[in-house]
C-alpha cells in the first residue's frame, strides 16, 4: 500500500455529519445581513502581499508571522488572505465604489494564517464579515454592533459579552504612545521578548499581549481613554447611548486595542468564557484612514468579523445540533427494466415536487440489501419497482419509520399521492 496523505495541519475537514449546523448559522448571517441591507461582495483568496503589508500593518503578528506568501510563476509576492478587510477596501478603490457613497458589504469565507493550531484556533478558519463605507457618525457603529447582538439571538447564543473602546484619532494615539513608552521603558525588565521588540516599533500592541506574566504591568500601563480627542470621546459617547437605546447591554475595555493597524475610533469584541483561551467570537471597528492609506480618496468605514469555527463550537456547546435532513423517499429498483423506469421517475417527480429529497438507490443489490442502505439514509418511506410492479405499472411503498401497511400506488398518480403521503 502506498503512504496516506494527510491534510495539512490547521486545515480541517468540514464532515458530512457537521455541515447542517454550518449551513444553518450560515443562512441566519445571510438573512440577517440582508435583512439590515448589506449586499454580498466576494473576493479573491489571495491578494498581493503588499496589500496586507499596507494596511493590517508590517509590526502586525499577522503580518509578521503568521501570512502564506509565496512567489507565483511570473514571481509576484503574493498571500492567501489572512482576513477579508483589505480586499474589500481594495476592491472597493479599484471598483469606484468608495468615493462619495455608502456602501453596506458582507462577505464569507476562508481565511488562512499559520498560526499554532489548537481549539478554536485553525490555519484555514472562516469568518463572515461586514464592511460599511462613508458613514462617519456613531449610528452606523451602532447598527453594526445590534445585528451581531440580533445574530447571537437568532441562533440561541447566550454567553457572549459585548467589550467596546475608543482608540481615538491617529494623533491622539500618538500621544498616547509616547505614555506608554515612558511607562514601559521604566519596567523593561518585566517586559517578555515579544513586547521588548514592540515597545520600539508597536508599543501599543504590548497592550494585546497575551502572556498571562505581563497581565499585572499592563493593568497598571496608563489608559488611552486619558488622551482621547475631543470629537473620538463624543463619537464614543453618543455610540454608548445608541446601544442603550438599542438595547444592547456592553462594557467599556479601555485596554482593547485589536491586533490590527487600521482601527481608530469604535473598537469592539464580543468575547464568551466558554471556549478557553479562544475567547473572541466577533471582533471589528473603525478605520477611517484606511482606504486614504491604501491609494483612495479618504472616506469613513467600519466593519467586523465573526469567527465561525469559534461561533460554531459555541452553538454546539449552548444549544447542540440541528436535526439532519434525510430523504424523504429511497427508491429500490431491480433488474435493468425497473432501472430504466426507475430514472424515468425519478426525474419526473422531482419535477412534480419541488423540495422533495429523494435518493434513488444506485449500486445494485438485492432488495435485502438495498432496504438496508434505504434505512440507514434515514428516509421515512421506501419505493419499491422491481419487474413485477412494472408489469403491473405500480410502485411499492413501505413504511421504514411507523407501523403501517405496505401499499400500491398506481405509476399514474404517484406524485399526488405521495405529495398527501410525505410532503
Ligand atoms: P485572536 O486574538 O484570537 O488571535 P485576532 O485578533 O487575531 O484573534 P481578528 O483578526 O480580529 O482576530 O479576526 C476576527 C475573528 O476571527 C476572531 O475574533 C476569531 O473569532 C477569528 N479568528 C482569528 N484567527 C483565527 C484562527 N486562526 N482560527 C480560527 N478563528 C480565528
Ligand atoms: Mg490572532
Amino acid at each position: 500500500m502506498s503512504q496516506q496523505i494527510q491534510a495539512v495541519r490547521g486545515m480541517k475537514d468540514i464532515l458530512p455529519q457537521e455541515t447542517p449546523l454550518w449551513q444553518r448559522v450560515e443562512q441566519t448571517l445571510r438573512d440577517t445581513f440582508s435583512a439590515y441591507g448589506y449586499s454580498e461582495i466576494r473576493l479573491p483568496l489571495a491578494e498581493k502581499t503588499e496589500l496586507f503589508q499596507r494596511s493590517i500593518g508590517e509590526v502586525t503578528d499577522i503580518v509578521e508571522k503568521e501570512m502564506y506568501t509565496f512567489e507565483d510563476l511570473n514571481h509576484e509576492r503574493l498571500s492567501l488572505r489572512p482576513e477579508g478587510t483589505a480586499g474589500c477596501v481594495r476592491a472597493g478603490i479599484e471598483h469606484g465604489l468608495l468615493h462619495n457613497q455608502i456602501q453596506r458589504l458582507w462577505y464569507m469565507g476562508a481565511m488562512f494564517r499559520h498560526e499554532r493550531p489548537q481549539k478554536g484556533r485553525y490555519r484555514q478558519f472562516h469568518q463572515a464579515g461586514i464592511e460599511a463605507f462613508g458613514m462617519e457618525g456613531p449610528d452606523i457603529d451602532g447598527e453594526l454592533i445590534a445585528m451581531t447582538a440580533r445574530i447571537w439571538k437568532s441562533l440561541g447564543v447566550t454567553s457572549l459579552v459585548l467589550q467596546i473602546n475608543s482608540l481615538g484619532t491617529l494623533a491622539a494615539r500618538q500621544i498616547y504612545r509616547g505614555h506608554l513608552v515612558e511607562y514601559f521603558n521604566g519596567h523593561r525588565e518585566a517586559l517578555d521578548e515579544d513586547s521588548q521588540r514592540r515597545l520600539t516599533t508597536n508599543p501599543l500592541r504590548i497592550l494585546d499581549s497575551k502572556n498571562p506574566d505581563m497581565r499585572e504591568l499592563i493593568l497598571a500601563a496608563p489608559q488611552l481613554s486619558e488622551h482621547l480627542d475631543a470629537e473620538s470621546l463624543a463619537h464614543f459617547e453618543r455610540l454608548k447611548t445608541l446601544l442603550d437605546s438599542a438595547g444592547v447591554l456592553y462594557t467599556v475595555n479601555p485596554r482593547l486595542v485589536r491586533g490590527l493597524d487600521y482601527y481608530s475610533k469604535t473598537v469592539f469584541e464580543w468575547v464568551t468564557d466558554q471556549l478557553g483561551a479562544q475567547g473572541t467570537v466577533c471582533a471589528g471597528g473603525r478605520y477611517d484612514g484606511l482606504i486614504e492609506q491604501l491609494g483612495g480618496k479618504a472616506a469613513p468605514a467600519i466593519g467586523f468579523a465573526i469567527g465561525l469555527e469559534r461561533l460554531l463550537s459555541l452553538i454546539e456547546s449552548q444549544a447542540g445540533l440541528p436535526a439532519p435532513q434525510p430523504p424523504h423517499l429511497y427508491l429500490l429498483v431491480a433488474g435493468e427494466h425497473a432501472e430504466r423506469a426507475g430514472v424515468k421517475l425519478v426525474e419526473s417527480l422531482r419535477d412534480a415536487l419541488p423540495g422533495l429529497r429523494l435518493v434513488m438507490n444506485c449500486g445494485g443489490g438485492s432488495f435485502k440489501s438495498q432496504f438496508k442502505r434505504a434505512d440507514k439514509s434515514g428516509a421515512r418511506v421506501a419505493l419499491l419497482l422491481g419487474d413485477e410492479e412494472l408489469a403491473k405499472n405500480i410502485v411499492g411503498v413501505k413504511f421504514l419509520r411507523e407501523e403501517r401497511a405496505q401499499q400500491e400506488i398506481s405509476m399514474d398518480n404517484l406524485a399526488a399521492s405521495l405529495r398527501e403521503l410525505i410532503l
